[in-house]
């Protein structure tokens, strides 16, 4: 069974789906990696590594999707949406499609690739139980953008992280607060810390506290409580715009103290609340930075603008996006071990089941003969319920 990589296209982009390192592990379970010719080169992968390692390259991305049985990428069309619609005419009825495709996006994008009858699985739709942790594609990038944010708000800083005893004097350290205190959230608390910052941070899910006060932060307790803060899954939930007024009203001096503040607070197929008003930035001080990781998905600062540096009221407010990319070696690294776990469990004697019981097949099953079949995305786009899906 041939795995192609084709040569990642949103623009930016500089990851690749598989590493040479993990495809001695596929080719002992009877696949045949083949890469579209430079693939890996911007994640720091040359075609000879991956050649060195057993597998074959490939002149084009057109011979990729001809040949091979299952296509693994980073971005699919769907969270590229940019570019990745020239891969659509490309896309075959008996293929397997593996990535990152935004499940809870466009429902007009998900029925577009449908309609190419392939079979897709979402990478984001991976069930959140131990098993399936070795594939979790969105805890693997959300680590490399809580590291990466940090890194870059401290580059932006006119300050120094640490406080340093010096013969010039003792030098205060800087004070990061981190909203969102989820898988990217941890891991720039984790990073400020390392740094020598003071950190604190805020979730709306109470269970967060432990987890902030064991990286060595200090939680913040606002005097206000989230209605069922987390789902089933573990994730935040959407609250009312009251519940945000009130949020922002509490966090306003929090915000006004502190030298970078980064955000990371999202909900699953909602628009980020805005967390940070003009104002609150108004009352910061000048050469603050806000990092916004949820840009993206709408922003929880009013000023931010996805792609985008803003300097607003002497305050810089980061509203990179992709940022995962901008790691290529170590994000490319992670995301291709987490494909790896994926493929060895979704490939049983040379066969893909797609039909099984298997939760974390099923569950992340996105397309299929020509329909959305996925429940969950079905149930949010409030499609007819399709009598086949479990
Ligand atoms: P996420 O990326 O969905 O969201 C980031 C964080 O923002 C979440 O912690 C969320 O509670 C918070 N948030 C949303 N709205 C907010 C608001 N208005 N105010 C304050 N905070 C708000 O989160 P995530 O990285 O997916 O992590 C969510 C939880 O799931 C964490 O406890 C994480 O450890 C857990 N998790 C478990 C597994 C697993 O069991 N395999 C895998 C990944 C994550």
């Amino acid at each position: 069974m041939i795995i192609g990589v084709p040569k990642e296209i949103y623009p930016g982009e500089r990851r690749v789906a598989l590493v040479p390192m993990v495809v001695p592990n596929l080719v002992k379970a009877g696949f045949t990696v083949r890469l579209q010719t430079g693939a890996g080169v911007e994640a720091g992968y040359p075609d000879a590594f991956y050649v060195e390692k057993g597998a074959a390259i490939a002149p084009d991305r057109a011979s990729i999707f001809r040949d091979a049985e299952i296509v693994a990428q980073v971005l699919c069309y769907g969270s590229n949406d940019v570019t990745g619609k020239t891969d659509l005419p490309l896309m075959r009825r008996s293929q397997v499609l593996i990535g990152f495709l935004r499940p809870l996006g466009s429902v007009e994008i998900l029925q577009e690739i449908a309609g190419t009858g392939i079979t897709s699985f979402s990478v984001e739709l991976m069930p959140r139980t131990t098993r399936a942790q070795s594939m979790d594609a969105l805890s693997s990038m959300g680590t490399i953008c809580g590291y990466k944010a940090v890194l870059i708000a401290a580059d932006t800083l006119p300050r120094i992280f640490p406080m340093l005893t010096t013969a010039a004097g003792t030098v205060t350290p800087a004070r990061i607060f981190v909203i969102g205190a989820g898988v990217a959230g941890l891991q720039a608390i984790a990073t400020a810390r390392r740094l020598g910052a003071v950190v604190s941070a805020y979730d709306m899910r109470p269970a967060a506290k432990e987890q902030v006060q064991s990286l060595g932060g200090r939680f913040v307790e606002l005097p206000i409580e989230a209605k069922n803060a987390q789902d089933a899954r573990g994730y935040g939930t959407a609250q009312d715009e009251s519940f945000y007024a009130k949020q922002r009203e509490l966090l306003a001096r929090v915000i006004a103290d502190s030298d970078v503040v980064v955000t990371t607070a999202v909900v699953p197929g909602k628009k980020a609340p805005v967390l940070i008003t003009a104002d609150m930035v108004k009352a910061m001080a000048p050469g603050s930075v806000i990092f916004d990781l949820a840009a993206e998905r709408g922003g929880n600062c009013e000023l931010s603008r996805a792609g985008e540096t803003v300097i607003e009221h002497g305050v810089t407010i980061l509203g990179a996006i992709n940022v995962a990319s901008k790691v290529p070696y170590h994000a490319s690294q992670m995301y291709a071990r987490n494909l790896t776990a994926f493929l060895l469990n979704l490939v049983k004697d040379g066969e893909v089941r797609p039909d099984t019981e298997d939760e974390i097949i099923h569950e992340t099953l996105l397309t299929r003969g020509g329909e959305i079949v996925n429940a969950r995305v079905r149930e949010f786009f409030k499609l007819p319920e399709l009598a086949a899906v479990r």
